[in-house]
């Protein structure tokens, strides 16, 4: 398998990466996967919405030598300066910082804006600046809008839905511009619902497997948008992960492109509540309520589910877990998380 192989590359020539957003949740996950590979990695964020109790975490689950090559920056990418700091001497750069949630950014356009393109624009052109061999980015699958096809194939997208998918497809355009205009080539990560370990379950934008997961933790109601039928392709962590090491890493043939990143599954948000309830009652913790259905949420796609062979066939993407798997590995982190 091909990350097999490149992981034991890395191992054995070790590499700098710069991981924005890595106080959050999927920048922390990478953290933790590159420091057990023995890589130096830098970190950037500003604690927008990241919190140091993830670095505490990913600290106490590596050796005291694997953290001594973690070096982090309190920054903000809206600053090029920050930037340019972070990408100094690096080689390569998963770019992960940026407001997510479609309705924080109906609510505030603004802010999301700001820190998702005039910020993905600063990590480019410092990124461009410091010769890196490669720059990968988180996009999304919101890019898709309201275009109807399923499963979803990288070149057909529709409208954007919200002012957040209106920024992930500036920074598909940017990036392709990029490789036009400097030659500067850049690989984006469309990812679909991931999910797992220190995915934040509090505060109003949470995302729907650990708000529910908390929610039903405690005993409290887990609210339905809509009739429950609305369909996503939750992607656990751990494939994400591996898919941005892959991009990383991969030829020059490779980039230039956008991929989907997911399981190609399709699960219901009533079956993802049936999912999490079977997960919990293996971990002893029996939930009785019912969901709770009410109007369906602004801004939302219907249904999403993945075509994800582009990325098996140019990246070597395997993913391998899908999402009860993946729910399972989560659950136990989320009960200890809302024990403490
Ligand atoms: P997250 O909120 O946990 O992580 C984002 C991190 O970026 C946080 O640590 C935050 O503090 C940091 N950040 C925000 N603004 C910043 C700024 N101005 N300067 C520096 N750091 C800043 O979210 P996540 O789920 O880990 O998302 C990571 C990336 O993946 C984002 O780009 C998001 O849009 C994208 N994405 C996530 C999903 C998903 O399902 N989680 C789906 C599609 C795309």
């Amino acid at each position: 398998m091909q990350y097999e192989k490149i992981k034991q590359q890395l191992i054995s020539d070790p590499k700098v990466w710069l991981v924005t957003g890595v106080a959050g949740f999927i920048g922390s996950n990478l953290l933790e996967t590159l420091l057990l590979l023995n890589q130096t990695v830098v970190g950037l964020d500003n604690f927008a919405t990241g919190h140091q109790h993830n670095l505490d975490e990913v600290k106490s689950l590596v050796s005291d030598k694997q953290w001594s090559r973690f070096s982090f920056i309190l920054g903000d990418i809206r600053n090029l300066e920050d930037c340019q700091l972070a990408s100094a001497g690096v080689d390569y750069i998963l770019h992960q910082a940026a407001l997510g949630s479609v309705p924080r950014s109906i609510a505030d356009p603004i802010n999301t804006n700001s820190v998702n393109t005039t910020g993905f624009l600063n990590m480019l052109v410092a990124a461009r600046d410091a010769k890196v061999k490669s720059f990968t980015y988180a996009a999304s699958s919101s890019t898709y809008g309201d275009h109807p096809a399923l499963p979803k194939i990288e070149e057909n997208i529709g409208n954007p839905l919200s002012p957040y998918a209106v920024t992930k497809y500036v920074n598909e355009l940017y990036a392709s511009v990029f490789a036009r205009s400097y030659e500067f080539k850049s690989i984006g990560l469309r990812y679909f619902n991931v999910f797992g370990k220190r995915q934040d379950p509090k505060g109003a934008y949470a995302a729907v497997i650990p708000k529910w997961t908390a929610a039903m933790i405690k005993g409290e109601n887990v609210f339905i948008n809509g009739d429950g039928e609305t369909s996503r392709d939750f992607c656990f962590i751990e494939n994400t992960v591996q898919a941005n090491i892959l991009a990383a890493t991969a030829t020059d043939e490779a980039k230039d492109q956008v991929y989907n990143v997911a399981v190609g599954g399709r699960t219901t948000l009533n079956d993802l509540f049936s999912a999490i309830k079977i997960a919990l009652a293996s971990n002893d913790i029996n939930v009785e309520q019912a969901p709770v259905y009410r109007e369906f949420r602004s801004g939302d796609v219907r249904h999403s589910q993945a075509d994800v062979s582009k990325a098996e066939r140019l990246l070597g993407y395997a993913p391998t877990y899908v999402i009860k798997k993946g729910i399972a590995a989560a659950m136990p982190w989320y009960i200890k998380f809302m024990s403490n």
